[in-house]
């Protein structure tokens, strides 16, 4: 049936003044959430509803003149791959978080980083993998600490926050948990990396070095090498076309961490933090000083009282880390679909793409 006049009319004016943004949801809302093919329609015919994806695999002091131009290619290679797989993911329609998940866990799966396979030494020798993810439209999270067995700590963080009532799960708890949720489990020897294991001895012998010398020479930081040896946590955040906001990170910490050593990677509101209202953030760098700052809280509370901008925001908090004496950066995604990368160290690997734009793989701070 054609509509007649008047109820043209009563269309225009239901919907005159609402800018697109604000139709989205609506038109999301009549299209089922089960069929990606008609949303993805929507998309591409009637509106662009604004997405974004971006990740990082680490900061650090990573310097051109030390890295070879295959490793390089091997990384940008990477990188490109794990990006274009969460982007597609959004493109067609699919949940932020989703695509978030499945990034994270094709780079665990890479030695590459220092997340699932690649995960850095312990001082005892062990791999001990910590994961979080959260939903910006639930403020729903999951996370885990001190894994040994769990080839993807993410998935894990995932089923923590949508099949149990609790937000945080460690060590044998946590993996027992998984075993019930029918989970993969490994043998620790699946994380071992012959650099990985080369950058633990290098560390240890440092630290030895250090404290054999005198006081006045002693570092400040018992970590102050950490930078240059354990870059490599990785983390995504997206924004998909409903609007939905979600962020993810997944680590295995610090080169020759002891006793249990947690980082920020997952606490919720220090290395992760999503809300639908503000904005998306993954974090990597010296755990402990971005726990301290609750870095990515921090920055969704600068949009949420203050009004900055995400890249004000972001440059704002990664700057106090570096007051407070830490190295590292961040990724995070606003609601608008803006993306801001900032970070104090020399280096971070990261990727970004827009809605119909091209993907952006950058490793230097130029
Ligand atoms: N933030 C991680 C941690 O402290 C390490 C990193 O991002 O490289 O565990």
């Amino acid at each position: 049936m054609k509509p007649d006049k008047s109820r043209r009319g009563f269309i225009r004016d239901a919907l005159k003044g609402l800018s697109v943004a604000a139709l989205v949801p609506q038109l999301y809302s009549i299209v089922p959430a089960h069929s990606p093919a008609s949303r993805s329609l929507l998309s591409t015919k009637l509106v662009q509803p604004k997405i974004g994806f971006a990740i990082h695999g680490g900061a650090g002091t990573i310097l051109k003149s030390e890295m070879s131009a295959e490793r390089e290619r091997e990384y940008r290679a990477k990188l490109t791959e794990a990006l274009m797989t969460g982007y597609n993911i959004l493109k067609k329609g699919g949940a932020g978080l989703d695509a978030v998940e499945a990034t994270i866990r094709m780079m665990e799966d890479s030695p590459l980083f220092n997340a699932g396979k690649g995960a850095v030494f312990t001082n005892a020798g062990t791999n001990e993998l910590d994961a979080s993810i959260m939903d910006g439209s639930t403020l729903k999270a999951g996370a885990v600490a001190s894994l040994k067995h769990i080839k993807n700590p993410i998935s894990l963080a995932r089923l923590v926050m949508e099949k149990s009532r609790h937000v945080m799960m460690v060590g044998e708890g946590a993996e027992t948990f998984a075993k019930q949720q029918g989970i993969e489990l490994v043998p620790q020897s699946y994380f071992y990396t012959e650099s990985r294991w080369k950058a633990l001895q290098r560390e240890k012998a440092l630290e030895e070095k250090n404290n054999k010398a005198p006081k006045e020479k002693k570092p400040e930081r018992q970590h102050a090498t950490f930078i240059d040896h354990a870059y490599g946590t990785v983390g995504a955040v997206a924004l998909d076309q409903a609007g939905n906001i979600a962020a993810g990170t997944s680590t295995g910490g610090m080169t020759n961490k002891k006793w249990g050593r947690v980082g920020d990677s997952p606490i919720i509101g220090a290395g992760t933090y999503a809300n639908n209202l503000t904005c998306g953030v993954s974090a990597t760098g010296d755990g402990e000083y971005f726990i301290r700052l609750a870095v990515a809280h921090d920055l969704s509370n600068m949009l949420e009282y203050k009004g900055l901008s995400l890249k004000e925001a972001a440059d704002a908090v990664i700057e106090k880390v570096g007051k407070l004496g830490g190295g590292g950066g961040l990724i995070a995604i606003d609601k608008a679909g803006n993306i801001a990368m900032s970070f104090n160290t020399a280096g971070m690997y990261r990727g970004r793409i827009g809605a119909n734009e091209q993907p952006i793989i950058e490793i230097y701070k130029d």
